[in-house]
């Protein structure tokens, strides 16, 4: 397979919203078949016996299907990626990062994505079994959770820019 049909290419639903990534191989094939249009394109066109298409990035289906959104999983690495592995409390981005339980384990604080953050080993040693208020620390933002639509930024982690105002819908 030609590398061009391998690069990734964002699904948008009939109504805009972001569904999934698959190979420009299959949008291509949704595309002449009326299945799908192209919304924003590579700079490259795909040659096949009968046709020239132009090699699509974005591509939007013509029918609105009916798909749940899968969650996304509460996961340490997906705590660090929702928090751009940035320490949520001094702001650092220089690693390792941890998960840290804003409210501890100690005091019943859950593993849930609304009380994990991402947090250097200096912030997360210094807080210990404590609450920020009570170690003195504050959060950059509330801990939430991730939309649906961030499954897909975590996972093909956005080969093109092109992307992103697609997906901007759904981030925090
Ligand atoms: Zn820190």
């Amino acid at each position: 397979m030609s590398p061009l049909l391998q690069k990734k290419v964002l699904v948008l639903n009939q109504n805009y919203e972001p569904l999934s990534v698959c190979r420009a191989q299959r949008a291509v094939v949704m595309v002449v078949l009326g299945k799908a249009e192209i919304v924003e394109r590579y700079d490259s066109e795909v040659h096949s016996v009968s046709c020239v298409v132009p090699l699509p990035s974005v591509v939007r289906l013509s029918v609105y299907i009916h798909a749940p959104q899968k969650r996304v999983a509460l996961t340490r690495r997906n705590v660090l990626r929702r928090d751009s592995y940035r320490c949520q409390y001094c702001g650092t981005r220089r690693g390792p990062m941890t998960t840290d339980h804003v409210v501890p384990r100690s005091a019943r604080g859950r593993d849930t994505w609304t009380n994990l953050v991402c947090a250097c080993v200096r912030c997360n040693n210094r807080k210990g079994n404590r609450t920020p208020e009570q170690a003195g620390l504050s959060l950059a933002r509330p801990p939430r959770r991730p939309h649906p639509f961030t499954r897909i930024t975590y996972f093909a982690s956005v080969p093109d820019q092109r992307w992103r105002p697609y997906l901007l819908v759904g981030r925090f």
